[in-house]
């Protein structure tokens, strides 16, 4: 960890001296890594994350006074240490983890995998995507127009319309144009910006709604991997990607090395449920438990979905729910993935066609690695309790922090920070559970030893 350069301030610089710390390049004293650490720790432990107010803490608050051997660095130093230190801060929180599992407290093997919604320092109005320009505009065009049919009415009356009421319109109309003009402009910069959005305030945070809808929380995806035995968070992560469809592989691989264990049994919801990803888990060691999500045209308009045709391995075709066999007939690229098509020669003649296609033939796809995702199945009937251990593991960690955090969630702005932000927050969580778990003066030994 870097030392701040700045001064320790009054008679602090003394008391600090005592702990024989080097000196910056200034000729200044530093504060030692540890001090500062101590203090977000014990702010974070204590729901106090702002740098201000732990400036005014270490200054008054007995407990954080004794800590810090009465230094109590300003809230600039305070803050730099945060924004230097995001990848130390990151060790220390992947420590604990460590520390946690020479304990043996993930003996169980079995983690859930969730994301949610954290919000950013950037207010939604300062976000923008080419809707929300779509739609301001049109309102900014009715009001225009609003504004004019209101001349038009006092160039016909004059009477009837105050001058003082003119110059008002006419001031407004102005204003509008150029928050056109402005609102012009950013959609340039949207329609230059890879995924469509700019924000002002954070530029790497994101309206976290797939239709990008004014009302949605502007912000990061924070992912969690929860041990379900003494709910500890193995691993964690901030993204600023939407959905959850990317993440299964990175958290669960990163949650078995954090645990140590040489398999891991993964719970996540239909969110993250994607082909490639469930493989890569699988390759990795690691047994995945995620429902297919129910998005399927043809059981909602009361036809059969996929579930109802049933793979014949050895020859390689599917038997259709009229008895059909539906035989291989070529391979596609889809999206990045090989597909196999199959249909039946059946279909234009058959009874039940109503019920299974509008088309002439009913196609089946099938991935080249299906076998992935039918184990996963296959798991998850067997496991019918899945759903509810996954809530009941995960669920309480999101509603905790969020709570902690606030109404405003992050405090810091840009990824790197928001995630050393959010290490702070999982390193104090963890330190809860486990002084909840063992003691506080127990988790102190151990931590000494
Ligand atoms: S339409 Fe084709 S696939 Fe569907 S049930 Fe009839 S034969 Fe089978």
């Amino acid at each position: 960890m870097r030392h701040s350069t700045r001064t320790p301030h009054r008679t602090r610089a003394k008391n600090y001296g005592k702990q024989g710390q080097g000196q910056a390049a200034t000729g200044r004293p530093a504060y030692h890594p540890a001090t500062l650490l101590k203090i977000y720790v014990y702010g974070y432990l204590n729901r106090i994350q702002s740098s201000r107010r732990l400036e005014t803490e270490a200054n008054r608050n007995i407990e954080l006074i004794w800590l810090t051997s009465r230094l109590a660095p300003d809230f600039k130093t305070i803050a730099d240490f945060r924004k230097d230190n995001g990848e130390a801060i990151r060790k220390v929180c992947r420590e604990f983890v460590l520390l946690c599992r020479r304990l043996d407290l993930f003996s169980e093997g079995v983690v859930a995998i969730d994301g949610s919604k954290f919000k950013a320092v950037n207010n939604r109005h300062k976000n923008f995507t080419e809707h929300k320009i779509q739609v301001r505009m049109q309102q900014l065009e009715e009001n225009i127009a609003q504004y004019l049919a209101e001349l038009d009415r006092a160039d016909r009356d004059p009477a009837m319309v105050l001058p003082s009421k003119v110059a008002r319109l006419k001031e407004r109309i102005g204003r509008v144009k150029e928050q056109m003009s402005k609102l012009a402009a950013m959609a340039e910069q949207v329609k230059a910006s890879p995924d469509g959005q700019v924000s002002l305030t954070d530029p790497d945070a994101r309206a976290m709604t797939s239709t990008a809808r004014s009302t949605g929380t502007v912000g990061y995806n924070v992912q969690v991997a929860v041990d379900a035995k003494n709910h500890l968070v193995l691993a964690h992560e901030v993204t600023n990607q939407i959905n959850d469809r990317d993440q299964l592989a990175g958290m669960s691989i990163s949650a078995k090395a954090a645990a140590g264990a040489e398999s891991l049994t993964a719970l996540a919801d239909r969110g993250y449920y994607d082909g490639p990803q469930l493989r890569q888990a699988e390759l990795a060691g690691v047994t995945t438990l995620v429902p297919k999500p129910l998005t399927s045209n043809s059981r909602a308009e009361g036809r059969f979905d996929k579930r109802d045709f049933v793979y014949d391995a050895a020859n390689d075709q599917y038997r259709c729910p009229a008895g059909q066999i539906a035989i291989h007939r070529f391979v596609t690229k889809e999206r990045g993935i090989y597909l196999s098509k199959y249909w039946s020669s059946s279909c234009p003649t058959c009874p039940i066609k109503h019920r299974c296609t509008t088309s002439e033939y009913r196609r089946i796809s099938r991935w080249e690695h299906e076998t992935v995702l039918e184990r996963v199945q296959a798991r998850l009937d067997a496991m019918p309790e899945a759903a509810k251990v996954r809530m009941q593991t995960v669920e309480h960690v999101f509603g905790t922090l969020k709570f902690w955090m606030g109404s405003c969630h992050f405090l810091t702005k840009t990824l790197p920070k928001v995630r050393t932000e959010m290490s702070l927050q999982v390193l104090a969580y963890n330190m809860k559970r486990m002084i909840k778990l063992l003691g506080a003066r127990k988790l102190i030994q151990v931590i000494a030893a």
